[in-house]
């Protein structure tokens, strides 16, 4: 996982607050964040996994649930007492399901989702803004999305609903504190086997012995266009190091799919151009 051509230290002297960082996609990003220089907070609520990555990396860890806005604005508070500022904040946290019908919906399932799939990103972006539009530095903000809020049918209905009013939040801000030197943008990841989609995979097909290598063959049958691979976390953190660095410094309200072309073109009829 370790990419050596990476040591160029695309994050210098920048300090990152990753929200959902102690697993999976943001685990990974933290790691890569700091590899490239960065200082990182990682703020979630998985606190045993979330310190021991804060350690390895010599970066901090907050307990923090991004749907209480306080917890957010700790996080972000945290930044500038320890570093004395904040350029990047990667809005990652994010939770699957309910799953069904729309007709059976639980409308305090589909609320808890909303806390944190959506509330979450508001405060993610709320408070963030605060601390760079204070510094007049600029910064950049990244918002996990989903392919899901491109194609319909490739998650819950909340889930599909949170992914694709992020998109929205994310342009609409980005108008706004684009006047500070601050971009927004998302990043949509495809089927990267991970805990959220094991434990969404297990309530579906009612099989609890799913963990995330039966995720790994059910994604790689489901198909993408690019031959014998599928996601990895490594893919959607390169996507979210390009957006958090200089390097992406004119690209603002745009979002980044990173999903091997699957919401692009239809997978099965490929076979037209043999
Ligand atoms: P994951 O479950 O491994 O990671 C999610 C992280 O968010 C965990 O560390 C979890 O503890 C944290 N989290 C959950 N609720 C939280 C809360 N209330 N406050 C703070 N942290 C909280 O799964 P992942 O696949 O790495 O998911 C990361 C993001 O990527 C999510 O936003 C997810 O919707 C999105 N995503 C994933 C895929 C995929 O294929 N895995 C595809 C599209 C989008």
């Amino acid at each position: 996982m370790e990419h050596t051509h990476q040591q160029e230290e695309r994050l210098k002297g920048k300090v990152a607050v990753i929200t959902g960082g102690a697993r999976g996609i943001g685990a990974t990003t933290a790691k890569l964040f700091a590899l490239n220089g960065a200082q990182v907070i990682i703020a979630d609520i998985l606190d045993e996994q979330g310190l021991g990555l804060a350690d390895a990396i010599g970066g901090r860890y907050i307990h923090c649930d991004v749907s209480r806005e306080s917890d957010v604005e700790a996080a972000v508070d945290l930044a500038m007492t320890w570093q004395g500022q904040l350029d990047i904040i990667f809005n990652n946290a994010g939770i699957g399901g309910p799953a069904g019908s729309i007709t059976n919906l639980d409308m305090s399932k589909m609320r808890g989702l909303l806390a944190v799939n959506l509330d979450g990103i508001v405060h993610g972006i709320k408070h963030a803004a605060r601390a760079m539009v204070a510094r007049g530095r600029g910064g950049s903000i990244l918002c996990t999305t989903s392919t899901a809020a491109t194609l319909g049918g490739l998650g819950s209905h909340a889930y599909t609903m949170s992914k694709a009013a992020v998109l929205g939040l994310a342009r609409s801000t980005a108008l706004e504190l684009g006047q500070h030197g601050i971009r927004v943008n998302c990043i949509s990841p495809h089927g990267v086997p991970s805990e959220m989609l094991a434990t969404g995979y297990r309530e579906a097909l009612g099989n609890p012995e799913i963990g995330i290598k039966e995720v790994s063959q059910i994604i790689s049958e489901r198909g993408n266009l690019i031959l014998g691979r599928t996601a990895t976390m490594d893919d959607v953190a390169q996507a979210a190091l390009f957006l958090a660095s200089d390097d992406s410094g004119f690209i603002t309200a745009h979002n980044l799919v990173v999903d091997g072309g699957f919401t692009s073109a239809h997978c099965a009829l490929s076979s037209i151009h043999q």
